[in-house]
């Protein structure tokens, strides 16, 4: 596979063959998947990617992986523009790219997941795990279930229940662990040394957070081949956030696009922000915190790729921001009002921090504005509870509907 040089350690550079590997033996970094860019280079073009697949296998030259094996229709999601909440927020230029709809399972984990399985199934697996909170629990059952492995998905007890329901009936086995997601991960880490599952977001790491580089490529791609100038993302691990900038310098590295100067914002919950605290008070470690918030998805108290997301934020002139859980609930009610797209709480973290990035002056209106909606509001439902107003309740009768409901308008 020629496109694909090894694995190599972030931290001491230390090179490693192309193995169900994730850290350095030597100083612990994580690794990372490393391309021949100028094989890729003469192999890709933006022709070439426009015919291919409507999915993100039409970047497959981009991905560690030989061949797509399952996950076939993930990806290629709509970017919209957003006229309207644009005109709320105060941007001319505002797309939404919307990944809550998302094939199979609604969220942006379709796409890390579809890669990793697709590996693991090249390396000869037949047991997918994951340590989630939430969304990636529900699309490795979904990928397994498809590709006939074994499943088993590791989840903190305290889920939402449309998410704990939307793993349970793609039929893997799922353990509640009565813990945060860090002690869920903590556990998980110590299992996969002992078993030869192929875990995707621990063992299988490096390939599947490479997926992540297609929400890059795909907007790139309906921008017309051009990188917007600010994009909001919504963080737990910080994996997401720091391979958007991968994959938008790699669309220049292999000469698809001219230039890159997208400043990347980061999003997080205020009751989880270990990435965006570390970037206020101007460090470059993380200090983990307990996590407090109704933003489950992306609450990860001890992020893996936090410090690498400060140094995407450096790299990019970005910058991060919180939001409230009260705020959450108005960016998902604002979205939807505006736009008819209902996101969870993740998405309503992105645009309450889209809002305080406008308020702020830190975006201009002018500016191509992206905004990664990253999942869907149908599967946390239960957050919205008393922050709606009640269905007008009348009789089947014209009388009933007059009094109760026209002579309201
Ligand atoms: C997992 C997830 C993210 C971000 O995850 P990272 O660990 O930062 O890559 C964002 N939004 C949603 C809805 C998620 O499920
Ligand atoms: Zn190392």
């Amino acid at each position: 596979m020629a496109k694909v040089v090894g694995l190599k350690c972030k931290e001491c550079g230390r090179e490693y063959p192309v193995e169900p590997l994730h850290v350095c033996e030597f100083c612990f970094g994580p690794l990372e998947v490393v391309y021949d860019y100028e094989e890729i280079k003469r192999n890709i073009s933006r022709e070439k990617i426009e015919k291919g697949p409507k999915s993100l296998w039409r970047y497959i030259d981009l991905l560690p992986v030989e061949k797509p094996r399952v996950g076939l229709s993930a990806g290629f999601t709509p970017l919209r523009r957003a006229e309207r909440l644009g005109e709320v927020l105060g941007l001319e230029n505002l797309y939404i790219k919307d990944d809550s709809v998302n094939h199979p399972t609604l969220s942006f984990k379709d796409r890390v997941v579809s890669v990793a399985i697709s590996k693991a199934i090249e390396f000869g697996f037949d047991t997918a795990a994951c340590a989630s909170t939430g969304n990636l629990a529900n699309s490795v059952a979904s990928h397994s279930a498809q590709a006939g492995l074994d499943c088993y998905v590791f989840i903190p007890a305290n889920l939402e229940t449309q998410k704990i329901f939307g793993s349970l009936v793609f039929k893997p086995t799922v353990v509640a662990v009565e813990g945060t997601y860090d002690d869920v991960n903590r556990l998980c880490s110590e299992i996969a040394n002992d078993l030869g599952w192929a875990f995707v977001n621990i063992n299988i790491r490096p390939f599947y957070a490479e997926g992540s580089k297609t929400l890059a490529f795909e907007v790139v791609e309906q921008l017309g081949w051009k990188a917007p100038d600010a994009v909001v993302v919504p963080a737990a691990s910080g994996s997401l956030y720091t391979k958007i900038w991968k994959g938008l310098k790699e669309l220049k590295e292999v000469g698809l696009i001219d230039s890159v100067s997208t400043r990347m914002f980061g999003a997080q919950a205020e009751g989880c922000s270990p990435i965006a605290t570390a970037w206020k008070e101007g460090r470059d470690f993380i200090k983990p915190v307990r996590p407090n918030t109704i933003a489950k998805s992306i609450a990860i108290g001890n992020p893996a790729d936090g410090i690498y997301a400060l140094q995407t934020t450096r790299e990019s002139g970005g910058d991060w921001e919180t939001a409230t859980d009260e705020e959450i609930i108005e960016g998902i009610k604002l979205l939807a009002e505006t736009e008819g797209i209902f996101t969870e709480t993740a998405g309503g973290t992105t645009i309450a921090v889209l809002k305080k990035l406008v308020e702020k002056g830190k975006i201009d209106p002018k500016e191509t504005v992206v905004a990664y909606i990253t999942g869907n509001g149908y599967k946390t439902l239960e957050v919205l509870e008393g922050h709606l107003p009640e269905p007008v309740r009348i009789k089947a009768s014209l009388k009933d509907f007059k009094e109760k409901v026209l002579a309201k308008v």
